[in-house]
């Protein structure tokens, strides 16, 4: 099945809107009678909203999930494009991850992983380009540059911010944590620039930017440190839990197992292609409109939809004013990420930073075709932002602006004019979370809001977005049973 999202690009075909997926829902909605009152309503077919839908419906629960697009997996879903995965989102996940590796395991996916990394054959190196031109390194001098990097820019309290964020999982933010939350990157940036070097500065601020998508000025310093805690406090903790392992098959093989165990409840009703437009709430339970005009109603509702869409919704009555004030800000993750297979097989072991003049800041090889050419993906985001899609050579040029390569193919999803997310993942501006982490996560009548944009461990990831989805699910069945509420 061919999904209306994500672009693909090559010689002969020119620009594709549109790409193959398993995450293609076929029927798209099973509804059978528009009279049903549902004990929940589940909108948003993530990983959140799969979780929460799965789970409510396991517990004998009756459900129906709205989407508004023709799949599964939201932020996280792989096109196949002649039997080989690209991911369009969501990517790497790793066994410290808690969420995921649950689910893993639950679904026997333990040896379904690959490593996105091949170093074994071809130029095998870190190639560094800057306005002042492109120096090479070896992997392991990437890895030293790196770690010096990173360990300056956390390094706030002599123990490489262990202090600062000492349980990572945690909802509190200490005031020492507000302190550093209301700090951007570059003012971080700014108190240590004498102690970089000139290499250490332009890999601090490139692979900050990895992580936000953002500008060093939008991009919170406590977030980053958050990350870095989550990580185990090191870069080689970076490289294992953020860009390492990912699924052989692609993410929607992982994210069509939770539909379809929640479809083999018998307790699931669903609907794709339904954008909801208006949400009404109070006391008696929730209706829900959808764009097509079509209501539906039920008792409970677990809203799964991203921060910065959550105003799209009319709420009546209005979403609570802290709430509505975080979705007003939202996140500033405008990451664009984009594959290319290229027909130079020595660069499937190179890795390289091209910044702060390119486009595309982070990339490297990612995989093998089944043509055998050499799969890259890159990153760029607010800083230099583009639409792929807009300039297919300003595109281009941006992955020469790493090494000079043969590009057959491109492809990609952009996130920052998809309506239905409005940006990448969840990074916050400095200062969101210390005014906005309790509203995001806050209930409101029979609405319970869950995604990973305000999850409390890894915030912003998969494993994330399955944590808020439990979190959800246990919440309505205690509703249900009349316990206390999580
Ligand atoms: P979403 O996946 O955004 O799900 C929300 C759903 O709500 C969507 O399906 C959306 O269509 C739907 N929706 C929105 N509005 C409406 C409406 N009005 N009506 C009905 N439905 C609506 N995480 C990792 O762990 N590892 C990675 O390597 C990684 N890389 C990433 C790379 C990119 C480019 C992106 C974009 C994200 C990446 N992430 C990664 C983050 C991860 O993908 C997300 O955090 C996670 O998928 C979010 O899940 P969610 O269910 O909370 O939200």
């Amino acid at each position: 099945m061919t999904s209306k999202d994500g672009y693909s690009w090559t010689k002969a075909q020119g620009l594709r809107a549109g790409v193959p997926s398993i995450g293609v829902i076929e029927p798209p909605s099973n509804v059978k009678s528009a009279d049903t009152v549902y004990d929940v309503i589940v909108v948003g077919a993530g990983y959140c909203g799969l979780t929460a839908a799965r789970d409510a419906s396991l517990a004998g629960l009756k459900v129906l999930l709205l989407e508004a697009r023709d799949r599964i997996g939201g932020r996280s879903w792989s096109s196949n494009i002649e039997g080989y995965p690209y991911e369009m989102g969501g990517t790497w996940v790793f066994w410290g991850q808690a969420n995921v590796w649950r689910e893993i395991a639950r679904y026997g996916m333990q040896d379904e992983l690959e490593i996105s990394y091949d170093f074994s054959r071809g130029i095998n190196k870190y190639l560094l380009s800057s306005p002042q031109g492109t120096q090479t390194f070896t992997h392991e001098e990437e890895d030293a540059l790196m770690q010096s990097s990173l360990a300056k820019l956390a390094n706030v309290d002599g123990c490489l911010g262990k202090t600062v964020v000492p349980f990572p999982h945690s909802g509190v933010l200490t005031p020492e944590a507000r302190k550093y939350d209301h700090m951007s990157v570059a003012d971080r940036l700014a108190e240590i620039k004498n102690d970089l070097t000139p290499n250490e500065r332009l890999c601090a601020e490139s692979f900050v930017l990895l992580c936000s998508g953002g500008t060093l000025e939008t991009t919170s310093f406590y977030e980053f440190l958050h990350w870095w805690a989550l990580s185990g406090y090191s870069y080689e903790g970076c490289i294992d839990y953020l860009v390492k392992y990912k699924f052989r098959g692609g993410q929607s093989s992982f994210a069509i197992n939770f539909f379809k165990e929640a479809l083999a409840s018998g307790n699931l009703t669903y609907a794709f292609n339904s954008p909801v437009a208006t949400i009404q709430h109070g006391g008696n339970g929730v209706q829900i409109t959808t764009r097509a005009g079509q209501t539906y109603k039920s008792a409970k509702m677990i809203c799964a939809i991203p921060l910065n869409v959550l105003n799209d919704v009319a709420f009546d009555p209005p979403l609570a004013p802290g709430r509505k004030a975080a979705a007003t800000t939202g996140h500033v993750n405008q990451c664009v990420k984009v594959h290319a297979e290229i027909s130079d097989r020595d660069l499937r072991s190179f890795t390289g930073i091209s910044y702060p003049h390119n486009g595309l800041i982070y990339g490297f090889g990612d995989g093998e075709t089944p043509a055998g050419n050499t799969h890259v993906v890159a990153f760029g985001g607010q800083h230099n932002h583009f639409h792929p899609e807009e300039n297919l050579e300003h595109t281009k040029a941006a992955f020469q602006g790493f090494a000079p390569m043969n590009i057959e193919r491109l492809v990609f999803h952009n996130w920052s004019k998809d309506e239905f997310a409005k940006g990448a993942w969840f990074f916050p501006a400095p200062g969101l979370l210390s005014t906005h982490l309790k509203d995001m996560r806050a209930r409101e009548s029979n609405i319970v809001f869950a995604c990973s944009d305000w999850a409390l461990g890894w915030r912003s990831f998969i494993d994330g977005a399955i944590e808020e989805g439990t979190r959800a699910a246990i919440t309505v069945r205690a509703d249900f049973a009349g316990r206390a509420k999580l």
